[in-house]
């Protein structure tokens, strides 16, 4: 049983002011796998003042301070490989093979390339008489979801070192001993006191006083659209800066000139990595009239293959859902595309076979979906893709752009033009030609409702960040 019931705060662990803990449950088999505080407002105070008071030290650091301090950091986070990849797999149900390939490697890309991007990165430029400065914001407020434990934390604090903010970090209370491993990290590196503070509980408990306290000056969250609205409204009090990464419901276009069998693996891949628990999941699959048939005979023998279980067993591809209210949404969505007509080609609702205990839901296909179905509007955060077919170039693009979300978009096919000009035409914060893959240098984010700002590499650090002008500084 993995317990810390304390909190980091102001260089140490110290004891949280309720008393109270909560479980943390292993997805794969719906037991207690370890306690965590229960912080309140008390706590959330404290180390905001904690890093209110260290606010001007911190900012004031020079650029070689902060960079070694992240290439200490990454030292060290690569010591704790073996424990970050087991927190995760325990706590989030992720196979132990995408923990190590895929959570651990996010995590370690984030702190290198915030280090790396200080080499270029200009805080100061000269215009003449007058000079630009840009400076660390101040206290900021950081929360993240579940879904990439280490991903979603490391790519925030990373910048916010970089940049010269202090922080208060509350992950989420369903995956938060990879974070505390975080912790450990940086107190074994010597972060300077103040600078790096968590505090573990629950949305309400510890978000809403984060969110409402004066002191902090930017608050920076991942998660769902509802919870984002939450915080901005809180934060619209006293006008701290916002940065959301929100939820999404990302199209991925087939082009008709696509080998069947490659696009159907690469669609499919964007389906159940994570059990599609993933903000960036490209699960409106859209593809051309005449190559339907083919399309889905080939995503479901692809989809088939996948092999869902124990995420300590070798060659398991995908694990289960992180909690029981997870689960019942994919179930109730799966359940609402069979209900609006759409087309259940494989999977559906239930759990698969021998493995009833866990939150496992079956890898799904619907075809026959329209995009004004629910399953084609709503984000799923389950492994469930709605085939969505189309005419001609223009429709294609009509569909993946006919959401409220922005987040990502993905295109496969041939030839370049035609995958220039949809990439250019989806109306998404993030695109991948053919599978290209996703950089840390590369900015991520969100249009409409999937969020405000970017993340990762100099984008990131730039978020926290003020600008401020001299006039004559120079005469
Ligand atoms: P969530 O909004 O329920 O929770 C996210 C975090 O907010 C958790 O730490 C939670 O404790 C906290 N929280 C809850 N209520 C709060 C409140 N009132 N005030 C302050 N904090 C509060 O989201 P989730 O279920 O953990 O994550 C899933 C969602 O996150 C999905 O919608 C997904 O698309 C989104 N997501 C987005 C990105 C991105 O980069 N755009 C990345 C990952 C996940």
């Amino acid at each position: 049983m993995k317990i810390q019931t304390k909190q980091y705060i102001n260089g140490e662990w110290v004891d949280s002011a309720s008393g109270e803990t909560l479980d943390v449950i292993n997805p794969a088999n719906e037991e207690v796998l370890g306690k965590i505080a229960k912080g309140n407002k008390e706590d959330v105070d404290k180390a905001v003042d904690a890093a209110n008071d260290v606010y001007l030290e911190f900012r004031h650091s020079s650029v070689e301070f902060r960079r070694d301090l992240l290439d200490k950091i990454v030292q060290e986070y690569k010591n704790r490989k073996d424990d970050i990849v087991e927190a995760i797999t325990d706590e989030l149900g992720s196979p132990l093979e995408v923990s190590k390939n895929v959570h651990y490697e996010m995590g370690l890309a984030h702190f290198t390339e915030a280090r790396d991007a200080l080499d270029n990165f200009e805080f100061e430029e000269k215009r003449g008489d007058d000079l630009v400065v840009k400076e660390a914001i101040g206290v900021a407020g950081l929360i993240t979801p579940w879904n990439f434990p280490t991903n979603q934390t490391s790519l925030k604090l990373a910048a916010a070192f970089a940049a010269g903010s202090p922080v208060v970090l509350k992950p989420s209370e369903m995956t938060p001993f990879a974070a505390i491993i975080l912790a450990e990290i940086f107190d074994k590196v010597g972060v300077p006191k103040g600078v790096f503070n968590l505090v573990n509980g629950g949305g309400e408990g510890v978000g809403n006083p984060l969110s409402e306290n004066p002191k902090v000056r930017m608050m920076s969250f991942t998660g769902s659209g509802p919870t984002g609205a939450k915080i901005m409204k809180k934060a619209a009090d006293d006008f701290k800066k916002v940065s959301l990464e929100l939820g999404g419901k990302s199209p991925y276009i087939i082009l008709d000139d696509s080998d069947i069998d490659g696009a159907a693996e690469a669609a499919v891949g964007k389906v159940y990595n994570n059990t599609g628990q993933v903000c960036t999941a490209g699960t409106r699959t859209i593809v051309p009239e005449s190559m339907k048939d083919d399309f889905i005979k080939a995503a479901k023998e692809k989809m088939s293959q996948v092999k869902v279980g124990d995420p300590r067993e070798k060659g398991v591809q995908m694990g289960p859902i992180i909690s029981k209210k997870q689960f019942d949404q994919v179930e109730d969505y799966i359940q609402k595309g069979i209900d609006e007509g759409a087309e259940l080609v494989l999977g559906g609702v239930g759990k698969p076979e021998g493995l009833e205990k866990g939150y496992f839901a079956k890898p799904t296909i619907f075809a026959n979906v329209t995009n004004d179905m629910t399953i084609a509007q709503e984000e799923i955060f389950g492994p469930v893709m709605s085939i969505i077919t189309y005419k001609d170039l223009n429709e294609a693009i009509k569909i993946a752009n006919d959401t409220k979300y922005g987040l990502a978009g993905y295109v496969y096919g041939k030839d370049l033009n035609t995958l220039r000009k949809v990439a250019r035409e989806i109306e998404a914060g993030t695109i991948e030609i053919n599978e290209a893959g996703r950089k840390p240098d590369l900015p991520f984010g969100g249009y409409k409702q999937s969020g405000l700002g970017r993340e990762w590499g100099d984008y990131g650090i730039e978020e926290f960040l003020e600008i401020k002008s001299i006039a004559g500084y120079y005469e």
